[in-house]
């Protein structure tokens, strides 16, 4: 574990943590423009913008024992990668936390999930701009652009749903009319409202637990340019802002990825330290008012 800077308010020791970060410089895996492997770091470095207090729900993150695990080390292929970091996540949930992890491309996340230890018992909210499904890419089963379908093939098609597609390919759409993973446009939000479009897809998830995988290209490059993979008409950040609030009683995880810092002027990166922010502090308020 190579430390680097920690996530802003992040001083617990790992056995006292509730929360624990983790992030995955790898981005070996990027189709179009890399980059993300610079988004741990990047997104580290801009939480510390932020007060600890949150105003909406008078959470002191100051007072939330959360530890920073450093970043996972470099791995030359995507399996070393998901084997690592499988490893790595199964620590935290071992012992009884939950895992906050940073990308890293996407490819980062499936190995997030796989670690679970009942994964046939978690449901996915899987925000991105694409879906992700394509059984293989560029001759790699476990490229950025595979991830819901690996996951798919962990936790079940009925437990993943995707929000914010915007972008797939006409093979994808057709393998997945056989495997039925449900999903919920941009298209949809935009026309049916984030609170109906987020209430949709977690009535379909009908686990105890939730994952939320957040590409951070769901949201529209006008707020999220800094990213390997823009694609226009997208979410806004304060629809994604919802969907974890609403997803926090449940929370298992929460990954962030394809933050690729150098497109941008660090505004992607404020974004995602604060939706990383908004994910632990819903968490605990929902614990505490439940
Ligand atoms: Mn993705
Ligand atoms: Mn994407």
């Amino acid at each position: 574990m190579e430390r680097s800077g920690t996530f802003a308010d992040a001083d617990a020791e790992f056995e006292d943590a509730q929360f624990v970060v983790l992030g995955v410089p790898f981005d070996r895996t990027t189709s179009f423009r890399p980059g993300a492997r610079f988004g741990p770091d990047s997104i580290r470095q801009h939480s510390w913008n932020f007060e600890s207090y949150d105003l909406e729900t008078g959470v002191d993150l100051s007072e939330v024992p959360i530890h920073d695990m450093g970043n996972a080390g470099e791995y030359g292929t995507a399996s070393d990668m998901v084997q690592g970091v499988r490893e790595e996540v199964a620590r935290v949930y071992a012992a009884g936390k939950i895992p906050i992890t940073l990308g890293g491309d996407h490819a980062c996340s499936p190995p997030c999930v796989e670690a679970y230890p009942t994964p046939e018992s978690l449901g996915v909210l899987y925000i991105d701009a694409h879906m992700d499904f394509r059984s293989s890419y560029l001759g790699d089963a476990r490229s950025h652009a595979c991830s819901s379908r690996r996951i798919v093939e962990r936790v079940g098609a009925r437990n993943v749903v995707v929000l914010g597609v915007r972008s797939v390919s006409h093979e994808e759409v057709d393998d997945n009319r056989s495997i039925g993973m449900a999903y919920v446009t941009a298209h949809e939000v935009a026309s049916e409202g984030i609170e109906s479009a987020v209430q949709r897809a977690l009535n379909m998830l009908k686990t105890d637990r939730v994952y939320v995988s957040l590409d951070i290209d769901a949201i529209d490059p006008a707020y999220a340019g800094g990213t390997g993979t823009p694609e226009p008409f997208g979410l806004t950040p304060r629809d994604v802002k919802y969907a974890i609030g609403q997803v926090a009683p449940r929370l298992a995880g929460l990954d962030i990825m394809e933050v690729s810092p150098h497109y941008d002027s660090g505004n992607t990166s404020a974004l995602a330290a604060r939706l990383a922010r908004e994910a632990i502090v819903r968490s605990v308020h929902a614990r505490r008012t439940r």
